[in-house]
């Protein structure tokens, strides 16, 4: 298949692209007595052009960079024509490849703003956030749209490039973060891994999301701003012994986002592909050779492109849980619950969950949610091992404690572990909360729910309930706030309204094992 769905003949011969050049600005004149070369003029590049609905996802803007461009300045508009109510105006993505090209997953990704900024630039020393500062080399460079959704009448796009000529300045020097922090040994550790900043569609600085962290009481943090790596050698003077964090992105296809987890520094991962495409499983493969984790995110987001329609097999985990508890989470907590017992009866990994924030602004909560891991140490090899076996629990906020444990034929299990006694033996789960107060615990099986209880006002609370290997293959805890009309909430009962509150904690669940 083609590198890029712009390069198809047929989609392409429907651009009605039109060019034009001119010098920018004279040449600033010499001292008569300089024996220097003349320096260039900057020059104006415009490039303007249509696009139908049924555009391309990626148009290609070739530009040519002569020798001597010290910076690339580029500044874009499109019209917004009137549309019929419930149709999608216009709306496109924007950005930049270098004379290394375009192919997908190759080396010539400059950077990306989606639909966040209006102009942006790149040099040796600096860029704008969310592209990558270094070499402006001579060649065929290509700006990129992104049509996210074009207006029936189309879409009238003008972008206006400025090659800014001189010599070019200091290289820019990445920081990146350590890979490890003090940490308490094998222990649980808080952290929210979806996170977005100034790099992309955010409004906070990658010092401010580190702040943030810190004061919501996480130890570590993992950076997936949209679809580039350009935060990631500004993270380093932000992490410390007391914050780990992890670099990583979350790759916005239309077809559904995913986070890549534990990234190496300055790695970037493709974006550019449908799931009918075929090439999810290639990215995913990348990012799990470099140690890292495959998450599809908020997998029943009702926006455009934003539902999950690359299927688990190539996934690590799961986000059910992203942001503030929305109808979209139950759906996921759903979907996942069901494929455990698929999983665990085909004798597969089952698919761990989590929970993240995906804050991006004031005021949206960081930490709210957040994995709670058992993790060896505070590094990002040992927090990824422990996301990856399941052993964590997804918390609103670090107010919220949690143990959950099953004993049975003097033999224990934690959350993600397995417990394996004979079929018929008891088997007591336990599960102990605090921080929700008037909450209600629930334990499900693959049955669903078999046993629900109240959580007092103050204080922590034991929930205790037996079952056996034979009745149940896994047991969850879910921990809910009460409903907005102030009740517990009813399991194991239909009616037109919603039976539970805003979750407040959910496990990963023990799996049992007859012997
Ligand atoms: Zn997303
Ligand atoms: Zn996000």
């Amino acid at each position: 298949m083609p590198t890029d769905p712009s390069a198809r003949p047929g989609r392409r011969a429907l651009l009605r692209t039109g060019l034009a050049t001119g010098a920018a600005a004279a040449a600033p004149a010499l001292p008569p007595s300089s024996p220097a070369a003349p320096v260039p003029a900057d020059r104006v590049v415009t490039l303007t052009g249509w696009l139908p609905t049924g555009a391309p996802d990626f148009v290609l803007l070739p530009v040519e960079v002569p020798p001597g461009v010290r910076e690339i300045a580029v500044a874009y508009d499109y019209d917004r024509p009137a549309v019929p109510p419930g149709t999608p105006g216009n709306s496109c993505d924007i950005g930049l490849f270098d004379q290394r090209g375009t192919d997908l997953g190759g080396r010539g990704f400059r950077g990306w703003s989606g639909g966040f900024r209006t102009s942006f630039s790149v040099s040796a020393t600096a860029a704008t956030p969310g592209y990558l500062p270094g070499p402006v080399d001579p060649g065929t460079w290509h700006v990129v749209l992104g049509p996210y959704q074009v207006a029936p009448q189309g879409l009238n796009y003008t972008v206006r490039v400025t090659l800014r000529s001189g010599a070019p300045g200091p290289a820019f020097t990445p920081h990146y973060p350590a890979e490890r922090a003090r940490g308490r040994g094998r222990a649980w550790y808080r952290g929210d891994c979806h996170l977005h900043t100034v790099h992309s569609d955010g409004r906070r600085l990658p010092e401010e999301v580190a702040a943030g962290a810190r004061a919501a009481g996480l130890d570590f943090i993992v950076s997936t701003d949209h679809n580039t790596s350009s935060s990631h050698g500004v993270w380093g003077p932000l992490a410390g012994d007391d914050l780990l964090i992890v670099l990583g992105e979350e790759v916005t296809t239309r077809n559904g986002h995913w986070l890549a987890l534990g990234l190496d520094p300055g790695q970037f991962v493709d974006w550019r592909y449908r799931s009918r495409d075929g090439q999810f499983p290639r990215f995913a493969r990348q990012v799990r050779r470099s140690g890292g984790l495959v998450v599809p995110a908020h997998p029943y987001c009702p926006y455009v492109g934003c539902q999950w329609k690359f299927g688990h097999r190539d996934a690590d985990a799961v986000e059910v849980w992203n942001g503030p508890w929305t109808y979209d989470d139950e759906s996921a907590v759903d979907t996942w619950d069901a494929q455990l017992a698929t999983a665990l009866r085909e004798g597969r990994d089952w698919l761990p969950a989590m929970g993240n924030s995906d804050a991006h602004s004031d005021p949206q909560p960081i930490g709210s949610p957040h994995n709670v891991v058992l993790a060896d140490d505070l590094s990002r090899a040992a927090v990824l091992d422990g996301l990856r076996a399941g052993r964590s629990w997804l918390a609103g906020s670090a107010a919220v404690q949690l143990e959950f444990t099953a004993t049975g034929h003097g033999r224990r299990a934690g959350i993600g572990e397995r417990l394996t006694v004979p079929a018929d033996a008891p088997v007591d789960v336990e599960l102990t909360v605090s921080g929700v107060p008037g909450g209600t615990a629930r334990l499900l099986t693959d049955e669903g729910q078999l046993h629900q209880e109240t959580l007092p006002a103050t204080g922590p609370a034991t929930v205790r309930w037996r079952t056996t290997a034979s009745l149940a293959s896994y047991v969850r805890a879910e921990v809910r706030h009460p409903k907005p009309d102030g009740t517990p909430g009813r399991g194991n009962s239909m009616g037109p309204d919603l039976p539970w509150g805003p979750m407040a904690a959910l496990t990963n669940p023990i799996t049992l094992h007859a012997q």
